[in-house]
C-alpha cells in the first residue's frame, strides 16, 4: 500500500517553504510596495517589472481545460528535468533511497540520481521488443525504492510499454512510478491520465518541448494527485517559470488545431521514413516507432553518421548504448529534409 506520509523526506515534511510576496497577497489591482519591485516600469515596455505567479494558476487552468485536470494536480518545472530533479530533493533520501531505470532510456534520470546522491537500480528492457523487465524489476524493488521511471514512450527506442506491466509495478512499489509522456502526442495509444484517478503513486510527466514546439520556452508538466502536487509546490524555487514563458504559454495553448495539424504530419512523415528506411540495403531493421524519432539498426552506424554528418545532416549516435548497437536515432524533420536524408543515405549505399 502506497503512503505518500512515509516516502516524503522527514526534512521536506517538516519544512516552512518560503513565503512570497505573491503568496501573501494574490490580488492584480492595487497598489504594489510589497516585492521591491521597480515601480517605474520595465525598460520594455511590458510588465516584466513585476514578479510572475509563483503558481502559473492562468497557465495551469489552460492546460488543465486541455488535459481533463484541475490546476491542484498540476505541477510546471522548468522543462521536465526540473519536475524530476524535484521528485529526487522531495522523496529520495540521499545515500539511502533508491530508484529504478530501465535502460536503454531518458539519460536524466540517472544524471539527476548521481546529482542527488541517491542510488540507481538498472534493469534493461528486453531486447528487441524493449518491453520492461518485470520479474527482475519485481525483485529489484525493495522497501527503499522511491521511484520507478518508466518512459513511455520510450527514448530512444520509440516504443511503447505494456500497461499491464506498469499496472504490476504501481501495485507492488510504495514509492512514486514515473510515466515519462513526452512523446504521448504521437503514440497511437492515449495517455495515463485517466489513472490518476485509480493509483495514487502515479505521477505523469509531459512537456511543451515536443509535439508543442516549445523546446525553447523551457516548460515540463508533472501530473499527479493534489498531496503529491503539495510536496513538490513546497520546494520548488519561488518563481520557477518566469513570466514570458508563462505569456507565451497561454497564447500557444490557443493553438491547438495547428499543433494537431503538425502531429498528423510527423506521424506521416514517420511511417513514410520508417518504410523507405527499410528498403537501404546495410539497414538491418527499423524499429517501430510512436515518437517523431526512428532508431534504426545499420551496418557501420558510425560511417553513416559521420557521412550524414558531412553532408550537415546531424542524427543521434546511439551506437555504443547497451541495447541499441548498430542503431542511430533519426529525428523525423519536415518532408524536404526527410526526402533529403533518404536521398543521402541511398548515396551511401553506392
Ligand atoms: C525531450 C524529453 C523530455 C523533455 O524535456 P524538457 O526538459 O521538458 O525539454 C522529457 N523526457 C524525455 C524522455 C525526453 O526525450
Amino acid at each position: 500500500m502506497f503512503k505518500l506520509e512515509e516516502i516524503t523526506r522527514p526534512n521536506i515534511k517538516n519544512l516552512t517553504p518560503y513565503s512570497s510576496a505573491r503568496d501573501e497577497y494574490k490580488g492584480s489591482e492595487g497598489i504594489f510596495l510589497d516585492a521591491n519591485e521597480n515601480s517605474l516600469g520595465s525598460p520594455v515596455g511590458e510588465n516584466y517589472n513585476r514578479y510572475p505567479d509563483p503558481y502559473q494558476l492562468e497557465l495551469k487552468k489552460k492546460i488543465g481545460g486541455i488535459k481533463g485536470l484541475l490546476p491542484q494536480n498540476i505541477i510546471l518545472g522548468n522543462g521536465s528535468d526540473e519536475v524530476l530533479d524535484l521528485l529526487f530533493r522531495c522523496f529520495c533520501e540521499p545515500e539511502k533511497d533508491n530508484v529504478i531505470t530501465c535502460p536503454p532510456t531518458y539519460g536524466m534520470y540517472e544524471v539527476l540520481a548521481n546529482i542527488n546522491n541517491v542510488e540507481t537500480k538498472k534493469i534493461n528492457l528486453i531486447p528487441e521488443t524493449f518491453q520492461l523487465d518485470t520479474d527482475k524489476i519485481m525483485t529489484a524493488i525493495n522497501e527503499q525504492t522511491r521511484l520507478v521511471f518508466i518512459c513511455c514512450p520510450n527514448n530512444p527506442t520509440g516504443n511503447g510499454v505494456k500497461w499491464n506491466d506498469i499496472k504490476l509495478i504501481l501495485e507492488k512499489v510504495n514509492g512514486i512510478v514515473v510515466v515519462d509522456e513526452a512523446y504521448i502526442n504521437f503514440a497511437r495509444y492515449k495517455s495515463l491520465i485517466p489513472e490518476l484517478l485509480n493509483y495514487p503513486n502515479l505521477f505523469i510527466l509531459q512537456t511543451l518541448s515536443k509535439a508543442w514546439g516549445l523546446a525553447g520556452l523551457r516548460i515540463g508538466m508533472g501530473f499527479a494527485s493534489s498531496e503529491i502536487i503539495h510536496v513538490l509546490n513546497k520546494v520548488k524555487a519561488p518563481y520557477n517559470i518566469n513570466s514570458m514563458s508563462q505569456q507565451i504559454a497561454m497564447q500557444a495553448l490557443n493553438e491547438l488545431p495547428k499543433v494537431n495539424e503538425w502531429i498528423k504530419e510527423i506521424v506521416e512523415q514517420r511511417e513514410m521514413l520508417s518504410a523507405e528506411l527499410s528498403t537501404l540495403p546495410y539497414v538491418t531493421k527499423v524499429y517501430p516507432s510512436e515518437a517523431n524519432f526512428i532508431l534504426v539498426k545499420m551496418q557501420s552506424p558510425q560511417q553513416v553518421y559521420n557521412f550524414l554528418a558531412e553532408k550537415a545532416i546531424v542524427v543521434r549516435d546511439r551506437s555504443k548504448v547497451a541495447l541499441c548497437e548498430g542503431c542511430l536515432r533519426i529525428t523525423v524533420g519536415k518532408k524536404d529534409e526527410n526526402l533529403h536524408l533518404l536521398e543521402q543515405m541511398k548515396r551511401f549505399a553506392e
